[in-house]
């Protein structure tokens, strides 16, 4: 089952990032991998392509999914995650206070 979605507010639980939080970006279902906003920023070198400049950029590299947890809203706090089932769909709520992660 898959935990994390696109836009999920997520906090980094290991690695260099660890404790960063952010808005997951993409997912990568083959890989288990995310990217977040603003963590594992890697240096790029760009070359130079049709009137843009060559130079050094920076962009987020995906982390295991397993490296993150999402962050309930409602506590303001990373947390573990719940399935409930509303009208036959499974939703994902906060272990700790219910609240829907769903948009
Ligand atoms: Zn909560």
């Amino acid at each position: 089952m898959r935990r994390c979605k696109k836009g999920d507010i997520v906090k980094v639980i290991c690695g260099k990032d660890k404790g960063k939080e952010g808005k997951i970006l993409s997912v990568d279902l083959k890989q288990n991998k995310v990217t977040v906003e603003n963590v594992n920023m890697v240096t790029k070198h760009k070359k130079k392509d049709k009137g843009a400049d060559a130079g050094i950029i920076k962009v987020q590299a995906p982390i295991q999914e397993s490296n993150v947890i999402l962050v309930c809203p409602k506590c303001n706090a990373g947390t573990k995650i719940s399935y409930k089932l509303i009208k036959d769909k499974k939703i994902r709520v906060c272990k700790r206070c219910n609240e829907s992660f769903e948009k």
